[in-house]
Order: C-alpha cells, then structure tokens, then sequence
C-alpha cells in the first residue's frame, strides 16, 4: 500500500526505526528547526536547560506538529527542559507513586487486582519533561528476552491474573521480533486473557504501526487493548489520525490517557477539542491524570480543583462517553483514584 502520508510529512513515510537514529537531540537543533531563539523565551530564555540525564529527544514527526516560530507551542512546552526542573518543591519526590514497592520481580509492577505491569522497555521515543517514570531505575531492569523469566513464573503461578500490561518506557520501541517473542511467551500462560500495551508512539512516531505490528496484534489469542498517549489536539493530526485509525481497523480497542499540564492542556477549549477529535477517530478518552508529583515535574501542575471544574465543563459540553475519568494515582491504594467525584470540602 502506498503511503499516504507522505504527502503531508516529509518524515512519515520513513522506517521508525530510521525516525528514531534521526530524532532531534539538542536544544539548539530543536530551536533553530522551529525558527526560535533563547531569546524568545523571554525572562525564562536564559534559563533553558539541557538535562544530560534526562535528555532532549524528540521525534521530527512530532515536530513537525509544532507551529514554527511560537515559544509557547503545546507540543514543544512538552519537551523543552528548563532550569527548574532541578527546583525543589515540597511533595516532589522521586518516587510518589510506591513503585518500587510494587516491584514484585524485576520488570514487574503488580499493585492492581487482577492485571500486571511489565517494564517492557526502558526507553521511550521521546522524552516528555513531566514525566512521572523520569527517574525510574530503568537499568535494573530486564533487557534480554531470558531476563523476563523471572516476571513470567510469576505470573505463570498467579492464576489471578488476567491481563498484562505492557509499559515502560514505551513497548513499541521493542523491535517487532522482540515484541513478538515477548507475546508468545505470554500467549503460552493459559490464565492470561487480554494483553494491553501503553504507547505513545502512534502519536509521536506514526510509522511505528506498521503491517509488522499489526499482524502481530490481529493475529493474537488475545483481546489487545491499545491505550496511547496525546495531551493535545494538535498532535492528533496527519499521520498520527492515520496510525490510529489503522490500529481501530485491525479491530483493537484504542484508547486514550493524557496528563493534565500547565498552559498546555489546563483549558476547556483544548480538552473538549482533544477529545473531539479522539472520538472523531473511533479513540475513547480513557483518563486524565492529575499530575504525579515526581521530582522535577511542579511547573507543570494544575490544582486539582482547576482540573475538577475542567472535567465539569467537559460534562456540561460533550457527550458522557467523550469525557475522560479523572484520576491520581495514589500509592498504596488497589485502584486508581477518580478524584473527581471525592469531595474533600467537608
Ligand atoms: C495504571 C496502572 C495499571 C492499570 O490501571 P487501570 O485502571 O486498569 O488502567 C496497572 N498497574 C499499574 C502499576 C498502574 O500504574
Ligand atoms: S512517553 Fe510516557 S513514559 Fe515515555 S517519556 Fe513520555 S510520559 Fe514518560
């Protein structure tokens, strides 16, 4: 099949695996590509930063999403380091979510009924600024296909469990032989019954769903759920609607998370616009997530009360099945929180 993309993108016809050798990775490539200047960046200018341990990267199909010459661009506030990332501010900790008490094995999450969480890569095809694995310790985890046989025993002996998730890091950056080799392992645990997979490459490296993938994934005993990533509508375009609209015609369920983030999606225009066009696409917001509160991450939050009057205005417009769940996840707890309907004033 001819790519249709190309006509719309100088890079979306090329192999991801090609994408991701060419990703942007400095703050001055990033820049002068978009038209921009530290000095557009006004008082804040001087104090970009690059983060050599959580560096810039960025795919040119995402930026290509951006508009050139706009420091306040949505897409780009997503992947610009500042200075204050290295600020320390009360509540930001390393790891808010308990994570590493939820590591059963290595590679393994396991703190919900019922579903497990593997590390499947370490890492992603972009680097988002607010991040809540930023400071995961990927490097204790699982690379080689015979590292994973501690996490499958353990889900092999629990026959409560009933679907993997497979995170990260992204999985997609898996090769589709390692993905494959991953998904019969798991495909031979009789208990399992659903496999879901948490991406965010169909929105930043379309290219990544190709027919490899998505033989893969029809051909599975499996039902697969795909749950992206997009926190703005000006990323669901181009070859990105196309990526999604072939993972939709192979006939999984898509869905989508976004993370709630200042003066980039901390407004009821660009939410509801959001998931207008997810839903345009056959895509149901799943989740909103109050922002974890990772070390580095604070300029980005929004008030959980700003967030709840968000979603309400959200209801008040769209269809009930367009507005996503919003949730925290809370250490500890068996479920994630929808926080929206606590009510913590009395
Ligand atoms: C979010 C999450 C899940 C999935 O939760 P759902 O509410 O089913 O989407 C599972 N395991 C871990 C560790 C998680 O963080
Ligand atoms: S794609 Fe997800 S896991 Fe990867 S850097 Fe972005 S938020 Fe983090």
């Amino acid at each position: 099949m001819p790519s249709e993309s190309t006509s719309h993108s100088r890079s979306g016809s090329r192999h991801w695996g090609e994408q991701l050798a060419s990703a942007v990775r400095t703050l001055d490539d990033l820049l002068a590509r978009l038209g921009l200047d530290t000095t557009d960046f006004g008082a804040n200018g001087a104090n970009l930063l690059p983060d050599p341990e959580f560096p810039l990267f960025v795919p040119e199909s995402f930026l290509e999403r951006m508009e050139p010459q706009n420091p306040e661009d949505p897409l780009l506030r997503q992947v610009l380091p500042f200075q204050k990332e290295k600020d320390q501010a009360p509540g930001f900790v390393i790891d808010p979510l308990g994570e590493n008490a939820a590591r059963t094995v290595p590679g393994l999450l396991h703190k919900y009924a019922g579903r497990v969480l593997m590390i499947a890569a370490r890492s992603c095809a972009i680097n988002c600024r607010y991040c809540f694995r930023r400071n995961y310790p990927y490097q204790q985890e699982p690379s080689r296909l015979a590292d994973w046989e501690p996490a499958l025993d353990y889900i092999r002996g629990d026959e409560s469990i009933q679907e993997v998730i497979l995170s990260g890091g992204d999985p997609l950056m898996l090769t589709d032989r390692r993905l494959r080799e991953l998904h019969d392992l798991l495909s031979d645990i009789p208990h399992l019954q659903r496999l879901r997979i948490h991406s965010r490459m169909p929105i930043v490296l379309p290219a990544r769903v190709n027919d490899e993938l998505l033989e893969l994934l029809t051909g599975s005993r499996f039902s697969v759920v795909v749950v992206v990533h997009a926190n703005h509508p000006h990323e669901i375009e181009r070859d990105c609607s196309k990526a999604l609209q072939k993972l939709k015609q192979a006939g999984m369920i898509v869905l989508n998370q976004a993370v709630l983030l200042r003066d980039i999606n901390d407004s009821a225009d660009v939410l509801a616009e959001l998931c207008e066009r997810l839903i345009q696409l056959g895509v149901l917001p799943y989740y909103l997530h109050q922002l974890d509160r990772v070390t580095g991450v604070a300029h980005f939050e929004v008030s959980v009360d700003k967030g709840r009057a968000l979603i309400e205005e959200l209801r008040r417009r769209l269809p009930g099945y367009a507005v996503p769940r919003y949730v925290q996840e809370q250490a500890g707890e068996p479920n994630k929180t929808i926080i929206e309907f606590i009510n913590d004033t009395d």
